[in-house]
């Protein structure tokens, strides 16, 4: 009999003496087929990415799973009840930096550790679902990335466009700043096909971007076989992007974008300002190369040297 049934993981941080869990959806289908692993809150703020993520579980049919997908519903309770942006409150580290875990570190460490243990190593194809926290404007696209593996590669670069979102984004693990410890990077490097999704930010739950995390998971699903029927893409065939471009600041301050994810920028037009806290203007960001814009820090202030936005060249 098909089963779909939630499990609760402990976790425990002995350095800190902390106890949390990590709730797990699994259905098992009644047919054998591959298996599909779905992780969403990873970061506490991308509440779109949550939001899609849980709707998927919740509008899973049991008896149309061949094979078994598991669904990560929360994968940092404690750092999602805090609101924490990027890390969590008590170890201060980022989970999507630290794959695949330490079974012996602090709470970060030991959450990713055991979602690699009873979720990833499982897995035939692992989807990740993020967005921009709360500080940070995201559309709708997919990263993932390349390890030096051609046939994982090339899985993992698929199963991107498969999940059908309008732009991907493939990233060197061994030279990209967003590579090494994130999970799908590490998921890929253990010879695991996987993507992360990047739909909405600023906190919001706005239908397109909670519909885009589930339609692309149950793309992936398709693309798997683990579902049935046909993939459907967001806004026809995704495009995948040559290179992204990631825009820091030189000063802190208060941060102005002029523009919003989603839009096309020329090369050399305005990005953002910073001003200084007397309103004088202390610096001018304009895109290095032309493209279409896929993050924008919209937090009021900033700090110098910070990430302040990516622009994808096509
Ligand atoms: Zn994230």
């Amino acid at each position: 009999m098909a089963r779909k049934f939630i499990v609760r993981h402990k976790v425990h941080d002995k350095h800190n003496k902390v106890e949390t869990f990590i709730p797990v959806g699994i259905v098992e289908g009644d047919h054998p087929g591959p298996t599909l692993a779905v992780i969403s809150g990873v970061h506490a703020t991308e509440y779109a990415a949550h939001d899609g993520a849980a709707r998927f579980w919740f509008g899973l049919n049991e008896k149309e799973v061949r094979g078994r997908i598991f669904v990560v519903l929360c994968a940092d309770v404690v750092a999602q009840a805090a609101h924490t942006m990027y890390t969590n409150p008590v170890d201060g580290k980022n989970l999507n930096r630290v794959w695949p875990g330490k079974k012996d570190g602090t709470l970060t460490e030991v959450i990713a550790h055991t979602i690699t243990q009873e979720v990833v190593r499982h897995a035939g194809a692992v989807v990740d679902c993020h967005g921009g926290e709360y500080d940070e404007d995201i559309d709708l696209f997919t990263i993932t990335h390349s390890a030096g593996n051609a046939a994982v590669d090339k899985k993992a670069r698929d199963l991107a466009v498969a999940c059908g979102l309008p732009f991907a984004e493939v990233i060197d693990i061994r030279g990209g700043p967003i590579g090494a410890g994130t999970g799908a990077g590490e998921a890929i490097r253990a010879g695991i096909p996987a993507i992360t999704l990047e739909c909405g930010g600023r906190g919001l739950k706005i239908k397109r971007h909670v519909n885009g995390t589930t339609s692309a998971i149950v793309n992936a699903a398709r693309h798997l076989g683990v579902l049935p029927g046909e993939v459907q893409p967001w806004a026809g065939a995704p495009v995948v992007i040559d290179h992204g471009v990631m825009l820091r600041t030189k000063e802190a301050g208060i941060y102005a974008p002029v523009t919003t994810a989603g839009a096309w920028i020329e090369a050399s037009a305005l990005f953002s300002r910073v001003y200084d806290f007397d309103g004088a203007l202390l610096e001018e960001i304009r895109a290095p190369e032309a493209g279409v814009v896929l993050d924008v820090i919209v937090g009021r202030t900033i700090k110098a040297n910070a990430f302040c936005g990516k622009i994808g060249v096509l």
